[in-house]
């Protein structure tokens, strides 16, 4: 069921939120032990009472906002009032958010219920929903394989049933990757489309709130929910959304770039398959053109210096005086300091704080960080040349099937199977994955990715191509 549906449902007493809310946490009951998508359920007797509210007001037949009775989870590094936010950080272990972000305010004026917070690796570093003090999160679709991450949580929440959209962020990937490894569907906006208010800083120049879904209609119709400017961050706009409800608009004589040097660097064979039949069928239905994009692959390195060198900046906050948790036995400041961040930071977060601190080093900004800004522009400039030929184009969103947990990668590889999202974070442009097969029984995502702004055409069109390839 849609939200569209569900409403209509409600409306007509077909069924109530409180019916819907049992039946969500009677799936999570099932599956929630095996799965791990959550890092906080709120608690059952207060949803409940939510959901009985809501199904009070239905019956009284008042005019009720959009989202009435709508249960959403959100990631774990954004901010929901009075839950922990964690961003699955030991550092963060014991923080709670004193204020909702501006995209969960806007859920909850309109009518959502909060369900819970959902599992992400560390501060949202990562592509596998591993590295989680809450441990790995596991694919509903094959419980052996990663979810894709970071938004993994997210994303198996959704995929498993257990709630029909979820909040995710995406700084380099991380909702899109997951929705391609999850079976489900993940828009990224446009940068700045939706405040980042509340969102814990990674990257700022390329954190966005995303969403995760079943489908293209729910994912989307949350965005138009969130989206808009607000004055707690500078960097959000208004950029054009339709109403909350109102059809996709109508997509006559679109033209459909597909990326041309994907040759080049392609994805592995079962992706390459998927990848060829999702094209093929669309050919009948959409004029198809090859573009070219020869600079995107760039992106990777480019990628890997902007943001951990933002994120080593961002990430300076975390000094154990102001946010919780700290080590209790040192003798000086400093040494609490350097303990409670030695010990608080996993791994993977670390490097990334140590790679931003060198790159941004004096002497060595210029080698390093000012080439990986050349060499963003340039990005966007292949695109910019690009969509004066067509108005979207497609990329497989993974150049990898989802893999098996605790599999042995380096971190270069992992990075490197971020190929194909990042370019879009790098130039800011609005993108939706969308599942677009099944190969050795396991799905393939292709992303939609459209003009800066052109958000709602990006989404009528993924509609459009989700049902050629359902
Ligand atoms: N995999 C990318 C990274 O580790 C993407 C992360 C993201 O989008 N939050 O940085």
């Amino acid at each position: 069921m849609t939200i569209k549906e569900l409403r209509k449902r409600f409306i007509s007493g077909e069924l109530t939120p409180l019916e819907y809310m049992e039946e969500l946490l009677e799936t999570i009951r099932q599956k929630e032990r095996k799965i791990n998508a959550f890092t906080h359920l709120e608690k059952t007797d207060t949803l409940l009472k939510e959901a009985e509210l809501w199904t009070e007001k239905y019956k009284s037949g008042e005019e009720l906002p959009p989202l009435a009775g709508i249960p959403v989870a959100i990631k774990d590094n954004i901010a929901v009032k009075d839950m922990p936010l964690t961003c699955a950080s030991k550092i963060l272990q014991e923080f709670t958010s004193p204020y909702d972000a501006t995209a969960v305010r806007k859920l909850k004026e309109a009518g959502a219920i909060i369900i819970g917070k959902t599992n992400l690796d560390e501060f949202a570093m990562g592509s596998t929903t591993e590295f989680s003090i809450f441990g790995p999160t596991h694919n509903p679709v094959d419980l052996e394989r990663v979810p894709g991450g970071s938004s993994g949580g997210s994303a198996a929440s959704v995929a498993a049933g257990m709630v029909p959209v979820a909040l995710g962020s995406d700084t380099g990937g991380s909702v899109r990757q997951p929705a391609s490894f999850t079976d489900t569907v993940g828009i990224k906006p446009s940068y700045g489309m939706v405040s980042r208010y509340g969102l814990v800083a990674f990257a700022s120049s390329l954190d966005q709130i995303g969403v995760l879904a079943k489908n293209v209609e729910d994912a989307s119709l949350i965005i138009r929910v969130i989206a808009g400017k607000d004055k707690y961050d500078a960097t959000s706009r208004e950029l054009s959304v339709k109403n909350i409800f109102d059809a996709f608009e109508t997509i006559d004589g679109v033209k459909i770039g597909v990326w041309k040097e994907l040759d080049n660097h392609p994805a592995e064979d079962g992706v390459m398959k998927v990848w060829d039949d999702a094209i093929m069928k669309a050919s009948k239905e959409f004029q198809m053109i090859p573009v070219s994009l020869p600079d995107i692959a760039s992106g990777i390195a480019s990628y890997y210096l902007i943001a951990p060198a933002e994120a080593s900046a961002n990430l300076a906050r975390y000094d154990g005086v102001r946010y919780a948790w700290r080590v209790l036995d040192a003798s000086t400041y400093k040494e609490m300091v350097k303990r409670t961040r030695t010990i608080g930071f996993g791994k993977e977060v670390k490097r990334r704080i140590m790679i931003g601190t060198f790159a941004l080093s004096a002497g060595y900004q210029d080698a390093f960080y000012k080439k990986a800004v050349a060499m963003r522009y340039r990005i966007m400039q292949n695109f910019e040349e690009a969509f004066k030929q067509v108005d979207v184009i497609l990329v497989p969103t993974s150049p990898k099937l989802p893999w098996k947990i605790g599999q042995k990668m380096s971190p270069s590889e992992v990075y490197k199977a971020d190929l194909y999202t990042i370019p879009v974070n790098l130039a800011g442009l609005p993108a939706v994955s969308i599942p677009a097969g099944y190969v050795d029984n396991l799905p393939v995502g292709i992303q939609v990715i459209g003009k800066y702004g052109e958000d709602e055409k990006v989404w009528a069109v993924a509609d459009k191509l989700m049902g050629l390839w359902r």
